[in-house]
């Protein structure tokens, strides 16, 4: 097999016509061919987080990936005042990292990797302390968990804080209802489930709380966020030269998803998800959370007792398959499966298939008194909470 099955949850493979769209045609960025391109960019953003209110929403483009248009919310959006960072994994803490480089008056409520979001501590730290904006990770991609944008968003409007969200690997496949759930901002890349190359990220925002960015100090150059929008407001541009071959694959994958229907887009990638998850639950593999807990992008799984995971991702790799492992307190306990992007049926069954030789192959190696794999896996998962012990079986 020539190519690589990108079973991860970015990058991704692309579509055919994504591909070939970056060798399109050479267009200056200061004419009108870019003004139209970013145009319609905007407006397919738009329709991809199913605003119902366009008027009152834009969308800028930043040359950069998904940390980008994190950084430029987090260093454009808070001035002076309080912001509170909601944290259950990797993700959650590069937001905290990224917000105290700008932010002095940073707080950090921050759960267990894996856990949920407990509303009722938030509730009381808001209560108890004078918060103006909250950021939180939409899809924690470290644990696969997805956190809740509705109960947080009632949380943010009753407590009248501005609610900034990284929807970095969430938008594509999850449902993200900015107006419902009062998010001011939020942010998303090209290369996850959107299915793009990597490179470009973007911020959707209300153009109210836009405006109101005029007025807060400056804390970056090139990652103003109110200079991303005046540049679009007043030339339909960026303010610095952006990468425009990944404009137009980022158009073409965008246009994908659109002639697919949103709400299509996300089901086709639940489907896979569902299919994947129960492949991999028959060659007895053991997953971090609960089904309900899981976002349809990618499944974190945990590492058979006798498998070593270098190993399982040197072996898969030959067969051209490239896993993700775990991150930090997961590193060598879990490894994580994607499966965004231009992964057919067929190559999901290759996967299992090739996977499940491999787990019996590494059975036959593995020394001594080892249960069968494809029997009940004496698990040696890392402990969490007793909840994520309970749940972690019954997907
Ligand atoms: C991928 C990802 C990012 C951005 O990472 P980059 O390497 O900058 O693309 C941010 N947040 C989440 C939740 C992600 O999954």
């Amino acid at each position: 097999m020539e190519k690589f099955l990108l079973f991860t949850p970015g990058p991704v493979n692309v579509a055919t016509n994504v591909r070939t769209s970056i060798s399109k045609e050479d267009i200056c960025h200061r004419e009108i061919d870019f003004d139209k391109l970013l145009q319609s960019i905007e407006n397919k953003l738009l329709k991809l987080f199913e605003i119902r209110d366009e008027a009152k929403y834009r969308a800028v483009v930043i040359t950069g990936s998904g940390t980008a248009a994190n950084e430029a919310i987090l260093s454009s959006v808070v001035g002076n005042k309080n912001i509170l960072i909601l944290s259950n994994g990797e993700f959650g803490e590069r937001l905290h990292a990224i917000s105290i480089i700008h932010n002095t008056n940073t707080s950090l409520l921050a759960f267990q990797w894996g856990e949920s979001l407990d509303t009722n501590v938030i509730d009381l730290y808001l209560q108890q302390h004078d918060i103006d904006v909250i950021a939180m990770v939409h899809h924690e991609t470290s644990s696969g968990m997805l956190n809740p944008l509705d109960q947080i968003g009632a949380l943010s409007k009753r407590n009248g804080s501005l609610f900034v969200v990284d929807c970095v690997s969430s938008a594509g496949a999850e449902t993200i209802d900015m107006e419902k759930d009062n998010i001011a901002f939020c942010s998303s890349s090209s290369a996850k489930a959107i299915g793009s190359y990597p490179g470009l990220s973007f911020v959707i925002g209300e153009t109210t709380e836009f405006e109101k960015l005029k007025m807060l100090p400056v804390k970056t150059a090139y990652l103003n966020l109110y200079k991303f929008y005046k540049f679009l407001n007043t030339y339909s541009q960026t303010p610095n030269t952006p990468a425009v071959p990944l404009f137009f694959a980022l158009e073409e994958a965008l246009i994908n998803i659109l002639k697919e229907g949103v709400a299509n887009r996300h089901s086709k990638i639940r489907r896979k998800a569902t299919f994947l998850r129960e492949g991999m639950l028959n060659l007895g593999l053991k997953f971090l959370l609960a089904p309900k807990d899981m976002c349809s992008v990618l499944t974190t799984v945990f590492v058979p007792p006798h498998i070593n995971i270098d190993i399982l991702r040197e072996k898969l790799r030959d067969k051209s398959i490239i896993i993700y492992e775990g991150k930090g307190c997961f590193k060598g306990r879990v490894f994580q499966v994607g499966n965004i992007g231009e992964l057919s049926r067929k190559e999901i069954l290759f996967f299992l298939a090739t996977q499940g030789n491999i787990l019996r192959d590494c059975e036959v190696e593995a020394p001594t008194n080892v249960t069968s794999i494809l029997g009940d896996i004496p698990l040696q998962p890392l402990i969490i909470n007793e909840k994520t012990l309970v749940s972690e079986n019954s997907v």
